[in-house]
């Protein structure tokens, strides 16, 4: 059935569908041969409709002001029967997301050149008096043509920045483009909360993957093709705290053109490069006044002095034989371990493999002991996963290898576990490659102290070692003694559980994960030196711990500076967040950042979800709160799972609702 609008605009088909409504290809019947692109907004709900129109109005009323090769030309607005209309030029193209999809992930020199070309666009708008702040900066909303024009749409969220305003009217922005301040209640956004969204779709440019929320460059960590000063502009732009981005876009061009400088040097066709940018010629010339540019610029060249590594010093067997207990490698460890299984016939073959296939009762029975242990179990897995199998692809760093820095089997924890004689004989059984032995000691002990999960963990990698198992190893830095001990004890019930479901499905591209753990004995001295250890290992490209955040900062710029990515679970202070591109944590305390990661959650496809809350612990409720609230909003389903005391130590009853569930 034909449809036409104000007697005019014929639809001929569906262009997309946005938050707001339908774009139209329409044939203008007035002028004959024109074609427009028509926006319907529709409105959800009729008592939203005076919002919607205001909007609306306002975005028309926005882009009819503004003139720019960039922005699609607004001819008319209008509203009939109830419904609001917007007709603008038609870009006879894609958008950059539908663009990604069918081709792929961009090369560096084709992100920057579209890059580039919106950072021209976001200072035209950003120039404007006052200031017009995008706002909703993301692939869907740019379109580029075939002949590889560009221009920006949607301005739906576009408004006029008022100084005077501490908030802005609506939440808004896009999941995994808005900049935190675009979640946080009170935020107020600015020229660099457009930065942020331009650093974030230049990362879907380069992955075709959203970029999370939270860790903005995840996607990017393991990419060997990208430059360092590119990684280090987009770093820079998709930084948690405003005032550590770049302050304007002129600062984010100068460096951005010193970036296309390099590029055209390392691939040697300079020449070409000056004229190759599809924009050539329509474009508005690049952004002027680097007026941050100077130290911008010594930062995007600093970072690309070639790194002190040498590729591929792998460890040679001997070395791996040599070292009982610290991070060696995965095959050559293999080889140099020596299984001799004295008495201990009768726990090979159908035995290990049986074991492969459960979660340890002990670890159930713990595993729902905090909600930052919840989340330590994801993150676990997600790191894991993510980051463990690029350890076996690029081996990196210093040609010496690590030494056993410390023997695994840290001291007792507080609540101390297993019979300590007993404990450090089995230690040292598995300390000295004893397979078959050590887990005939580390068994009884598992199973009469459940709670001292590093045994658990020990018993796990010796069953690996004993079958000769493809595995990678994973290091944890706990904290055996001090302050910290309790948390450790809490992070390693976590891990124990992760490694034996993520083995239990067959481990990660068929290997199996192996954790090893050293005690920094709650001392950030003892937490350096370790950490300094680990990175010169080539085999370690992910290391999970210290269990708090005045660790974790004092080692980032260790793991910064070798690019191996440290995991610190529960590290929950908001500098961590900021530590640099490798240092992570999957603890908050901030319900905007909560619900941000759950609206992640859903994005991924995520169904149901369950909660397991401190009973008293205010905090923890108003996590799981937010958390609820957004998954609803989502139709996830969540279920509050009971809530447990602090200092229980019984957690039957929540693991029994979590597998009912
Ligand atoms: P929403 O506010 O609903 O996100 P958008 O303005 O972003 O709406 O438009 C939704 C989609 O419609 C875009 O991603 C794009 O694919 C298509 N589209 C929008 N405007 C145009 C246009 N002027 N020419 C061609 N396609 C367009
Ligand atoms: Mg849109």
């Amino acid at each position: 059935m034909e449809r036409i609008i104000q007697k005019r605009y014929r639809v001929l088909r569906t262009l997309g569908r946005g938050g707001l409504g339908a774009v139209y290809l329409c044939d203008d019947l007035r002028l004959p041969g024109r074609q427009w692109a028509v926006k319907q907004m529709n409105s959800p709900h009729p008592d939203m409709f005076d919002r919607f129109r205001a909007t609306f109005v306002s975005e028309a009323e926005t882009l009819s002001q503004l003139r720019h090769p960039n922005l699609p030309d607004i001819s008319d607005f209008f509203e009939e029967e109830g419904q609001l209309y917007l007709v603008m030029e038609y870009v006879d193209g894609e958008n950059l997301a539908e663009h990604v999809r069918r081709r792929g992930a961009l090369d560096e020199r084709e992100a920057f050149r579209i890059g580039r070309t919106l950072l021209g666009i976001l200072a035209y708008l950003h120039q404007h008096q006052p200031p017009i702040i995008f706002r909703d900066l993301k692939p869907e909303n740019v379109m580029i043509t075939r002949t590889g024009r560009v221009k920006l749409i949607d301005f739906g969220l576009a408004r006029r920045f008022a100084p005077d305003k501490r908030a802005d009217t609506l939440p808004s922005g896009s999941v995994g483009y808005a900049a935190p301040e675009q979640w946080e209640d009170s935020g107020q956004t600015d020229a660099r909360s457009d930065i942020y969204a331009w650093g974030a779709t230049l990362v879907y440019l380069l992955t075709g993957k959203i970029p999370s929320p939270v860790f903005p460059m995840a996607g990017l960590r393991e990419d060997t093709r990208l430059s360092p000063a590119a990684r280090s502009i987009l770093e820079r732009c998709t930084r948690a705290r405003p005032n550590e981005r770049f302050t304007d876009v002129s600062a984010v061009d100068a460096d951005v053109r010193t970036l296309m400088r390099i590029l055209a040097v390392d691939d040697d066709e300079s020449d070409a490069r000056e004229s190759d940018g599809l924009d050539a010629g329509h474009d508005p010339p690049p952004v002027a006044s680097p007026a941050m540019g100077g130290g911008a610029s010594r930062e995007a060249s600093a970072a690309l002095e070639p790194s002190s590594s040498s590729d591929s010093s792998r460890r040679s067997p001997a070395n791996a034989a040599a070292d009982a207990s610290g991070g060696a490698g995965n095959e050559t460890r293999r080889g140099g371990a020596s299984p001799s299984a004295p008495g201990g016939a009768s726990l090979g073959g159908a035995g290990a493999s049986a074991r492969a296939s459960r979660v340890p009762r002990g670890l159930e029975r713990f595993a729902t002991s905090s909600a930052a242990f919840v989340l330590l179990v994801l993150a676990t897995l997600v790191w894991i996963g993510a980051l463990a199998v690029a350890a076996t692809r690029h081996p990196q760093a210093g040609q010496e290898t690590a030494a056993p820095i410390a023997r695994p089997g840290v001291a007792p924890y507080r609540q101390a576990l297993a019979d300590a004689g007993r404990r450090e004989k089995a230690v040292s059984l598995y300390a000295s490659e004893h397979w078959a032995e050590a887990i005939a000691a580390l068994d009884p002990l598992v199973t009469e102290t459940p709670q001292d999960a590093e045994l658990q963990i020990l018993s796990a990698n010796a069953y690996i070692f004993l079958q000769k198992a493809p595995y990678v190893r994973i290091p944890f830095v706990g904290s055996g003694t001090g302050p910290d001990a309790f948390d450790s004890m809490v992070h390693l019930l976590g891990l124990g559980l992760a490694q034996a479901t993520v083995n239990a499905r067959g481990g990660i591209q068929g290997k199996k994960v192996v954790i090893d753990v050293y005690d920094d004995h709650s001392q950030v001295d003892r937490c350096i030196e370790i950490s300094q250890q680990l990175v010169k290992n080539p085999d370690v490209r992910v290391v999970l711990g210290p269990t708090n955040s005045q660790r974790a900062l004092a080692v980032a710029p260790i793991y910064n500076h070798a690019r191996v990515s440290l995991v610190a679970p529960t590290a929950s202070s908001l500098a961590v967040w900021d530590a640099g591109a490798y240092i992570f944590s999957a603890s908050d305390s901030r319900p905007p950042r909560v619900k941000a990661l759950a609206d992640f959650m859903a994005d991924q496809g995520v169904k149901s979800a369950g909660i397991v809350c401190e009973r008293t612990s205010r905090l923890s409720h108003e996590m799981a709160d937010a958390f609820t609230e957004k998954m609803k909003a989502r139709d996830v389903q969540v279920s509050v799972l009971p809530p447990f005391r602090e200092g229980e130590s019984d957690f039957t009853e929540q693991v029994n609702a979590i597998a009912q569930a």
